[in-house]
């Protein structure tokens, strides 16, 4: 596997790919890599030619006093788990090669990046577009893969695909989770052994709220209830817990289909989300 971090080089081995008529499917990261990463390789392995991966810890999708200087970063091992993956490229971009002196400019997606993530972390996904705005210019990629683990942003990045007029496939990837059930996260990694233990609440709560709005009953009263165990499991705070339209985002507070369960809440200093489709 080849480690880029200029352009040029990147530029060179992309032409190199294009040349032999490959297929260049790009996976974006921030690193400190897990098997809900190393999913989206694989399917990107079974759909394309070759794989180019990313790892960059933006700092623009990062708010005042958010985790920007403690987010785990481990490129040698990433690197070693990419390479074992079948991965032809990985750029590790500098952070100069990303916004040199002098940078400007960045890509606001309005509406979609509004409620959820986007209200409880003002400015972090015009961070997030600006930063795959130039990763998919940089690569120029025939498929992009994201996961349904962060689904607002890949509904972002579908967004800003299509007005920019980004022509690749952009692939969903369902989320990856632990055997009980807590999706992969890197900051899983922040968490004490018994706030891991507590953090299996989240999407346990989830899972029955799911389940009892699907079957008939009264949304508001539910995600109460759902809050209220999840608040006496060793959360703190909960940033959201919402019904919601799973292809426009708009807020249901009635079901109707399709509709997914979206959450955050905050377990001692660590940030978890999660989402779940309704049936
Ligand atoms: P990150 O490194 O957190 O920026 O994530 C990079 C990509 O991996 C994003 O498209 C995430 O949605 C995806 N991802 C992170 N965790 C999971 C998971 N548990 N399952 C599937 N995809 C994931």
């Amino acid at each position: 596997m080849q480690i880029v971090r200029q352009l040029d080089p990147l530029r060179d081995a992309l032409a190199e790919f294009r040349k032999a008529g490959l297929k260049i499917g790009l996976v974006p990261t921030m690193g400190a890599l897990h098997a809900g990463h190393m999913r989206l390789v694989e399917v990107a392995r079974e759909q394309c030619d070759a794989v180019v991966a990313s790892i960059f810890v933006n700092p623009t999708q990062f708010g005042e006093g958010e985790d920007l200087d403690a987010y785990p970063r481990q490129e040698v091992a990433d690197a070693a788990l990419l390479d074992a993956a079948g991965v032809e490229l990985l750029w590790a971009p500098t952070a100069d090669q990303m916004y040199p002196s002098g940078y400007a400019t960045s890509v606001s997606v309005t509406g979609i990046s509004d409620g959820l993530c986007g209200a409880a972390r003002p400015g972090h996904f015009d961070g997030v577009a600006t930063v795959v705005a130039k990763l998919f210019n940089q690569v120029r990629p025939d498929a992009a893969y994201f996961g349904e683990k962060d689904y607002q942003q890949l509904a972002v990045i579908r967004r800003m695909a299509r007005d920019l007029d980004f022509t690749h496939d952009i692939v969903g990837v369902p989320t990856v989770r632990d055997p009980d059930g807590l999706a992969l996260s890197s900051r899983n990694a922040y968490l004490t052994a018994e706030q891991r233990a507590n953090a299996v609440a989240l999407p346990e709560a989830m899972r029955e709220a799911a389940t009892a709005i699907a079957d008939g009953g009264k949304v508001a009263a539910i995600l109460e209830a759902a809050k209220a165990r999840i608040l006496a499991s060793g959360f703190h705070k909960i940033d959201y817990l919402e019904l919601r339209d799973a292809n426009t985002l708009a807020l249901l507070d009635v079901f109707t289909k399709p509709a997914r369960l979206f959450a955050a809440a905050h377990i001692g200093p660590t940030r978890l989300i999660d989402n779940i489709p309704l049936s």
